[in-house]
């Protein structure tokens, strides 16, 4: 099992008991790792805060990754209360709901939409790494992990201007891990196979996908969040010290398949 004893980690990306970044927050709590947990917005904070007692002396802090000053707040803080910092998880994401409906024409996708769709789901992982950086250097190095999905290089019904931040994302996953690999900072994205969350109940057709995962994929399931946070595991700790840029597929195998 691997080992995060000592260290300390930035979780963003949770939102309720069934958010992948939570699965991941808390195989990393087990693993020995003491973690900040942000939430976006007030809406948000209760659910966070009462999660979070079960974690090991969590820091919660707001974050709306739109916000320069809030990403800044919570680095500050880290650095106040830990010291530094040894990973982080990125599970943010968003798209206006509309433009996720059924028939929504992918042509039409407004700039605003997408402007916005871009920021939350692409940039926030350049902005966070880059306050995540200095506090990583400190500790000689780090670990990155985001989270994507295939509709960055094949079309999914409705799936629309998500895919195209995914690509910006795992665009920007290897940019990063090439700019921040010298100071032994790892950047990784996991692109997980299709999981009830609240971002995929914004997603027109959802369960429809589901069950073409449990016909096609070649272990004829879905996955979980928990296996999803094993492979962050894998990721975040020692066995990953090797891997860096990569999209890791956490999918019961359903990217290889064709017909
Ligand atoms: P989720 O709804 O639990 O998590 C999405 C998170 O994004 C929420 O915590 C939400 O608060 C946060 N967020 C949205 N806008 C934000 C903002 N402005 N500032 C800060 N946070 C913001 O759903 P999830 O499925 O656990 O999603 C986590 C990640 O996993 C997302 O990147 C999603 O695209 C990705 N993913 C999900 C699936 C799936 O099928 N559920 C598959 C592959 C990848």
């Amino acid at each position: 099992m691997t080992d995060l004893n000592g260290k300390h980690g930035l979780i963003v990306g949770v939102a309720n008991k069934r958010s992948i970044a939570w699965a991941i927050a808390e195989a990393a709590s087990r693993a020995g790792a003491r973690l900040a947990v942000t939430y976006q917005g007030e809406r948000l904070e209760e659910n966070v805060r009462e999660l979070s007692a079960s974690l090991q002396n969590p820091l919660i802090l707001p974050c709306d990754v739109t916000s320069d000053q809030q990403i800044a707040d919570v680095f500050t803080r880290i650095g106040q209360e830990f010291g530094g910092l040894d990973f982080l998880v990125h599970g943010a994401a968003y798209a206006p709901r509309e433009e996720l409906a059924a028939g929504f024409p992918f042509v039409q996708t407004s700039r605003a939409g997408f402007n916005l769709t871009l920021d939350v789901s692409a940039y926030s992982l350049i902005a966070l790494t880059r306050g995540a950086v200095p506090l990583m250097e400190s500790r000689g190095g780090g670990s990155i992990v985001t989270l994507t999905y295939l509709g960055s290089e094949r079309v999914f019904q409705n799936y629309n201007v998500m895919g195209v931040a995914k690509a910006a994302l795992e665009a920007s996953v290897r940019y990063l891990a090439a700019d921040v690999g010298q100071k032994n900072i790892r950047v990784n994205a996991i692109s997980a196979g299709p999981i009830k969350t609240l971002a995929a109940s914004g997603i027109s057709g959802f369960s429809s996908i589901l069950q073409v995962y449990r016909d096609r994929a070649p272990l004829r399931r879905n996955v979980d969040t928990a296996e999803v946070a094993a492979a962050a595991m894998f990721l975040l700790g020692p066995a990953g010290r090797g891997v860096t840029a990569e999209v890791l597929m956490v999918d019961a195998g359903y990217h290889a398949t064709g017909m």
